[in-house]
């Protein structure tokens, strides 16, 4: 019982599964959460300390079974990861209710959902929360009228988090990755998005999974203990830039 534990969303691949290695590596156990019951149990049958539930967070019912679960086999909960996510771009006029909601009842119903439903047991260990948003609810772009105003209410919703569960030592922080090449990105970036990316990034690349593994672990550990109330872009600098970097680029910056 000693041993802390986080709950990780979205844990079968890409960054949660990432985060879910670096928690192990911290001495942490882990309950892996995932819709995609083949890809979940796939994952966790090679690795120890973890338990996979296989649970949608958009759904209610689900959530409840979710923290009974985690709570029978961990105990304790000391860090929540909810990063499962869905992309789903389209323009605004191509985007029908049934796109809007899909993307709303995981992004930001689903945080919403596993938030509430860990609080009590995050009140006992005074955990975290750690929220994954995106760059695209930081920075407004085509295409993501619904993907990007999902996350942007993620980065509000850990801002109310942390103002009210701050009482309780409970600690609430946002992550905003950049692009990332997994299963999600790969499957809305067309090449034209991936240059675009590339021009508009300072560090002029993709992140990795490792790296927003990284500072995810980070917020949600003691290291992090005086933070809550935080959006932490790990993007390679793209939030912090404006217009013409790719013009000041290689020889045509001045000297
Ligand atoms: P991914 O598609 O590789 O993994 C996401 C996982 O979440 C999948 O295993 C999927 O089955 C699971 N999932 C989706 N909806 C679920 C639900 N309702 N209930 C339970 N599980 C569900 O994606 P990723 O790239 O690792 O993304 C992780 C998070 O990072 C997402 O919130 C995404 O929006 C965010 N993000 C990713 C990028 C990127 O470039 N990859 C950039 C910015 C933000």
């Amino acid at each position: 019982m000693d041993q802390k534990t986080a709950v990780v969303t979205g844990a079968a691949r890409g960054i949660g599964l990432a985060t879910t290695d670096l928690f192990l590596e911290m001495g942490w156990r882990v309950v892996m959460v995932d819709r995609d019951g083949a890809a979940l149990e796939e994952a966790a049958g090679i690795r120890q300390s973890v338990t996979p539930l296989v649970r949608d967070v958009s759904v209610p019912e689900d959530v409840t079974a979710m923290t009974r679960d985690a709570l029978a086999w961990a105990g304790r909960v000391d860090a929540l990861v909810n990063n499962a996510g869905v992309a789903e771009f389209g323009p605004i006029e191509e985007t029908d209710f049934a796109k809007w909601r899909r993307v709303m009842e995981t992004n930001l119903d689903g945080v919403f959902l596993c938030s509430q439903a860990l609080t009590p047991a995050l009140k006992e260990t005074r955990g975290a929360i750690l929220n994954i948003a995106s760059i695209s609810g930081l920075r407004a772009s085509t295409l993501r009228v619904a993907y990007g105003t999902s996350k942007a209410a993620v980065i509000q919703l850990t801002k109310q988090q942390a103002a009210e569960l701050g009482e309780y030592g409970i600690r609430a922080n946002c992550v905003c990755p950049g692009p990332v090449r997994t299963k999600l990105a790969m499957a809305v970036h067309t090449q034209e998005i991936i240059d675009a990316y590339h021009d508009a990034i300072p560090l002029n690349r993709y992140g990795s999974e490792r790296e927003l593994a990284e500072v995810i672990t980070f917020l949600c550990s003691d290291k992090a203990s005086y933070v809550t109330g935080q959006v932490l872009a790990a993007d390679g600098g793209f939030d912090s830039t404006g217009v013409g970097l790719p013009a000041l680029r290689g020889t045509s910056a001045p000297s």
